[in-house]
């Protein structure tokens, strides 16, 4: 079977996707070049933002109507349980996060029942007449076979975490599934489950085999995952900071040349975790420490378990360790009951922690969550009012950072051609900054992966452009 994936939301769901492809093409099934060429698609979804599910459900009921074999995975369908065939009447599937691996099982058998029925004219549903069948309402498409798998698959964990290597110098791998923080605002816990540790030797094993497939960057993915490892028992020897110790084990791995790890929070940034840092040269100089708000107000009302003051004394910590230490965030604008001084707080707040790079999120009520019990008082209007004062700010500050870092020499990892100008490489360097510069007369072939020494000419707020040093 031909297959596509697209996928919606954050990092974790396209490391998922990730899996589910391997997994797929391992099962003997082909990926398609284009929708078109496509028997089946499958949508990871995001559920984070009450638009971003919407994305997700839009796209699937494209898929059906243009009468692909259609499957949604991923955090929504979760969140909406049987609902979702009545969302998506005609949806073949549904996978709930935790439960992934069950997919190639699920279109293996779409397969042989496709296969088993007369062939598909073009125009007409695939399907079955002698197999079970349910009549579809009158006035949408006649579609015979209609299975409608749902996998709610609650606490599991998906298997063959490791069956992926997408090919490139560069790969995610989950070491934490779920989250136990229940901040007020999130729908993450209720979608994705307990937090739960893999075991260190998986994670290692993994990693190693990636290596040896040539990835020589690798992400470690957790909602909070600093985290790791105190939950559940890992297989690390008994320590009281098992991700510092995963980070020094990564770091041991021929052939790996940056560990990057996201999302972190501010109570896990310990003198442990400054020391890997200082020990590995490996471990990039970056961190995504979602702040959510500068109020301390609006902190406690979130649970977010840390005060303005907490959170700038973590981010001048590792600001005393390298000042071109990256720090990135994530803030929410609107949060219910967030007056005109809260939102200041947040912008003093990110000015003082200098932050290189952040992503500004409209409050989105989202059902079962504490705050969805609030009224949602910060118009529609005002919300996007603050959400453009803090991208402006960011344009700003971001020059600013970024203009610090003019005629020095940054390490780059080259990822390609630039999008913009074909004459151009790009790549980032260890602080996740976007980094290009011109190709060299004569050169050809993009050198993926390499690590070239780049000297920055010139800064703009979300990139730099540079020549390589000689
Ligand atoms: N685990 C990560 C965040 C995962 S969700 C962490 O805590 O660091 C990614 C981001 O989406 C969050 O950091 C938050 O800024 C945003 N977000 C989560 N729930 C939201 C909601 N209900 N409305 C708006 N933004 C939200
Ligand atoms: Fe959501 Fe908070 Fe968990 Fe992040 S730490 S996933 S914001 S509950």
């Amino acid at each position: 079977m031909k297959f596509l994936i697209h996928t919606y939301g954050c990092q974790m769901n396209v490391r998922d996707s990730e899996a589910v492809e391997a997994m797929l093409l391992a099962a003997g099934h082909e990926k398609a070049v284009s929708e078109d060429d496509a028997d089946a698609v499958i949508i990871n979804s995001c559920t984070v933002r009450q638009k971003a599910e919407e994305k997700a459900i839009g796209k699937a009921g494209n898929m059906i109507a243009s009468r692909k074999i259609t499957g949604l995975m991923g955090c929504a369908v979760k969140r909406l349980g049987e609902d979702v065939f009545k969302r998506l009447p005609g949806l073949d599937f549904a996978v709930a996060p935790r439960a992934f691996g069950l997919i190639p099982k699920i279109v293996s058998s779409l397969e042989s029942s496709v296969s088993r029925c007369a062939p598909r004219a073009s125009g007409q549903e695939h399907g079955c007449s002698g197999e079970e069948t349910l009549s579809p309402p009158p006035g949408t498409r006649n579609r015979r076979h209609a299975t409608r798998i749902l996998e709610l698959g609650d606490d599991l964990v998906p298997g063959s975490m490791a069956a992926h290597c997408a090919g490139g110098f560069q790969a995610f791998v989950t070491v934490l599934l779920g989250c136990d923080n229940r901040c007020s605002y999130c729908i993450v816990p209720d979608v994705r489950g307990h937090e739960y540790s893999r075991p260190a030797k998986e994670i290692i094993a993994e990693i190693e085999a990636l290596a040896r497939h040539g990835v020589k960057e690798v992400t470690l993915l957790g909602q909070s995952v600093l985290r790791y490892g105190i939950r559940n028992d890992c297989g690390l020897p008994k320590t009281a900071e098992p991700f510092p110790f995963l980070l020094r084990q990564i770091a041991g791995i021929d052939g790996i040349e940056r560990i990057r790890f996201t999302s972190a929070h501010p109570k896990g940034v310990t003198d442990e975790l400054l020391q890997v840092w200082r020990d590995c040269p490996k471990v990039c100089r970056h961190l995504h420490l979602p702040v959510q708000s500068g109020s301390d107000r609006i902190l406690a009302a979130m649970g977010r378990r840390y005060t303005r003051a907490e959170y700038l004394e973590s981010v001048s910590r590792l600001r005393e360790l390298d000042p071109e230490f990256a720090v990135t965030t994530d803030v929410i604008v609107g949060y219910p009951g967030e007056t005109h001084d809260d939102f200041e707080q947040t912008r003093s707040l990110m000015q003082e922690a200098g932050f290189d790079n952040s992503f500004v999120f409209k409050y989105s009520p989202r059902p079962g969550t504490r705050s969805a019990l609030l009224p949602d008082d910060v118009t529609t209007e005002e919300k996007e009012r603050r959400n453009q004062t803090l991208l402006a700010d960011q344009e700003t500050r971001g020059l600013e950072r970024n203009s610090r870092l003019v005629g020095t020499i940054r390490e780059v990892l080259a990822e390609g051609t630039s999008k913009r100008n074909p004459e151009r490489w790009s790549g980032r360097d260890g602080g996740n900054r976007i980094v290009v510069w011109d190709r060299r007369q004569g050169e050809r072939g993009a050198r993926l992966g390499e690590a070239v020494k780049i000297r920055i000419a010139q800064a703009h707020a979300q990139i730099l452009i540079g020549e390589a040093a000689r």
